[in-house]
């Protein structure tokens, strides 16, 4: 399978470039509904409609610059919304894989976090909030940064929300073949 290897687990090599990117919104008129459609655009520096221009353009630079496909929660809403049909969200996701097989990650919490997250759950077939906030801390070798969410994780135990024990849904390791199979699939495509 090609892979990189990586302190936080393996990562699928991307097989788009920014040209194939470029293709999916080569029919975009700007008319700028993803934009008014999506409930993260405000958090944004890049607004979606000024990012797939970018993309039109080549801009590569001010594209991994940002940090607007790094805040995209894939929720489909822009897709949906299209008048022209444009597979958007898929094309979020394809920058994404781009900007870290380039290593062009800005902000390297957003991936980090998504790593630990599909770490845990690839173990147990759902989230266990203390592994992943463990998995997490130790990819961002800081050792200060647990104290920073210290109030909030105990607000949380306070309110039942984090569950010290192993979840039982799956059982440890029961994800690993359909982990394995996807990779496979994704290799061969
Ligand atoms: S909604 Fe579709 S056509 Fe309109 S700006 Fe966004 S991507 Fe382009
Ligand atoms: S899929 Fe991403 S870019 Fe599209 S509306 Fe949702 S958060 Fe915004």
């Amino acid at each position: 399978m090609t892979e990189q290897q990586t302190s936080q687990g393996r990562i699928p090599l991307a097989k788009e470039s920014i040209a194939s990117v470029r293709e999916l919104l080569k029919e975009c008129m700007q008319c700028g509904t993803c934009t008014g459609s999506c409930a993260n655009s405000y958090a944004m520096d890049i607004t979606p409609r000024k990012l797939w221009r970018l993309v039109q353009l080549g801009f590569q630079e001010e594209i991994f610059a940002s940090r607007t496909f790094s805040l995209c929660s894939s929720c489909y809403y822009c897709t949906l919304r299209c008048p022209r049909g444009l597979p958007l969200t898929e094309t979020i996701h394809a920058l994404k894989r781009l900007a870290a097989a380039q290593g062009f990650v800005a902000d390297k919490k957003g991936p980090r976090f998504y790593r630990s997250f599909l770490g845990t759950v690839r173990r147990y077939g759902r989230v266990r909030e203390m592994e992943l906030m463990g998995r997490y801390f130790l990819s961002m070798k800081n050792p200060l940064l647990p104290l920073a969410f210290a109030p909030l994780g105990v607000k949380l135990m306070l309110k039942g929300k984090v569950a010290p024990e192993i979840p039982r849904i799956f059982g440890p390791g029961k994800l690993e073949a359909i982990y394995r199979k996807v990779e496979e699939l994704e290799s061969g495509s």
